[in-house]
Order: C-alpha cells, then structure tokens, then sequence
C-alpha cells in the first residue's frame, strides 16, 4: 500500500479503495538505510483499526539488506535496518515482516554467507521470542527467495529447507512464497499442475506451517528468466489458471495473499476482485 498521509490514515484509505482483507506496508522508504522512528499516533492507529477490522498487517523490510553481504559495512548496516524494522512491526502489531534471503554476491562464498546470516538473525529471533513472552505476541520473520539473481542463497523453493536449517528451524520463521520470484527462478507454474508441484516441493522442503504468506504477482518474463518484472494478476505469462491453482491447494489454507502488482487502486482493486473470483471458485 502506498501510505502518503500516514501508515494508518494513507495505508486505511487506500485498503477502503481497493477492498482490501490483508494488508502490506514499508514503514520507511524501501531503497534507504533510513530508520525512521514514524508518528506514534499514526502506529497506535493501525494497531488498533486493522485489529478492530480484523485486517492482518504484514511489513516488508527494506529491498537493501543484504545479511549475505561480503562488505562488513553493509551488514552492519542490514542488521541494524533489520532490527530497527522489526521494533517498529511489533509496535504496529504486524503478523510478520518479510525479508529477502539475500545473496553472497560473489561465487564459491556461500558457506561463509549462510554461517553470516545465521549469525544476524538467531539474536534478532531470540529478540522475537522476548517480545511474545512480555507482550503476548510478536512478529513472524518470513523468508522470500528472490527471483534467481546470481549466487542468490535461496531462489528455488527447495533452497527454503537448508537455509530453515541454518537457522535451526526456529519457530519464529515463515516463508513467503513470491510466485514472480519462483517462476523467475524456473517453477514453471504456468503450466497445468506446474504451481501444485511447486507448493509440494515447498512444503516438503519446510514442513508444514511455514507458509505464512504468498505475493501474487504475474510475471511479465517467462519461466527461469531469472527477471523480477511483476504484472497484473492473469495478464503475464504466469495466468490466471495458476493462481486458481494456488487456492486450491491445501498448504494455502488460510494464508494471507498480497498483490504486489503495477499500477494504482483501480488495478489493485481489479486484481484483487480476480483472486476473490479465483478463491470463490
Ligand atoms: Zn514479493
């Protein structure tokens, strides 16, 4: 959502505009280092409305962090974003923050990145788990592979089960599944069965219940191009027969779905009134 005027009155409005059942913020500008501290009203209020109109709110870390960085810099600088997005989600009361897997960047450097992101993220968890226990809940980390960019540390669906494990399953992870990202990254879920096959090769990977979140997203590339270029829902190569798919199959069951497609309210609306039809279905 895009939330000029305000987390609760901008992000509030536009979900009205597009009727929207769950929504996804960034609580600062997505392409900084910036950790802005927000307006404390603006925070308690969408605390309180999403709760009253029972709307799930999810929050998307910032595109920058990288915990798979070789640059002692830019981790520290990951880490601190990290931590500073994860505050900020518990006092709006979101159910999750999605973050990117990340990349080491250069070839032949992934078990170094792994121990690296191992490192960043069990404090940051542990942190999560103080939280619940003081205050009743807290924030899901969910995992988004990427859409296959070079020496990506999880991009297939498959990749989920050793970096979940790098992390000693900690029960506070997630995964949200980007379907652009999985058919950039080569899951053909363009074709018949293509996105079933995909979803019982992630559960397989994960284990059940770690699918807390899907970004419906067409693609404007074909399968494997490794190219995160979203499109409206039905009108990329992916279609709309995939994302029919994608309700029907039971490791979905009462997932949130947010659209991160081109566009204004009228194409989100239009968007997510398809995916309605499709879950009606
Ligand atoms: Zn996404």
């Amino acid at each position: 959502m895009p939330v000029a005027g305000g987390l609760a009155t901008g992000g509030l409005r536009y979900a009205d505009q597009v009727g929207a059942e769950v929504i996804q913020v960034f609580i600062g500008s997505p392409r900084t280092w910036a950790t802005p501290t927000g307006n404390p009203w603006e925070d308690e209020q969408l605390r309180t409305e999403a709760a009253r109109r029972r709307l799930s709110v999810f929050v998307h870390a910032p595109y920058l962090i990288n915990l798979g960085t070789p640059s002692p810099a830019t981790l520290a600088r990951s880490v601190a974003s990290l931590h500073h997005c994860l505050r900020r989600s518990t006092v709006i009361g979101a159910t999750g923050v999605v973050l990117h897997t990340g990349s080491a960047v250069h070839p032949g450097t992934r078990d170094r990145a792994m121990h690296q992101v191992r490192e960043a993220l069990l404090p940051l968890l542990a942190e999560l788990d103080e939280v619940a226990e003081t205050a009743g809940s807290a924030p899901w980390l969910l995992l988004e592979p990427s859409a296959g960019t070079a020496n990506a540390l999880a991009s297939r669906v498959e990749d989920l089960g050793p970096y979940l494990e790098a992390l000693d399953h900690h029960p506070r992870l997630g995964v949200c599944l980007d379907t652009c990202h999985a058919f950039a990254a080569g899951h053909d879920l363009a074709a018949p069965g293509g996105l079933k096959r995909t979803l019982d090769t992630l559960v397989k990977s994960v284990g059940k219940g770690r699918l807390r979140l899907v970004h419906a997203n067409d693609s404007k590339d074909p399968a494997g191009s490794g190219r995160d270029r979203h499109a409206s829902i039905g009108q990329g190569r992916i279609g709309a027969e995939a994302f029919a798919e994608l309700f029907r199959h039971p490791g979905t069951s009462g997932v949130p779905i947010v659209v991160e497609t081109p566009g204004q309210a009228g194409d989100h609306r239009r968007d997510i009134e398809l995916l309605a039809e499709l879950r009606a279905r």
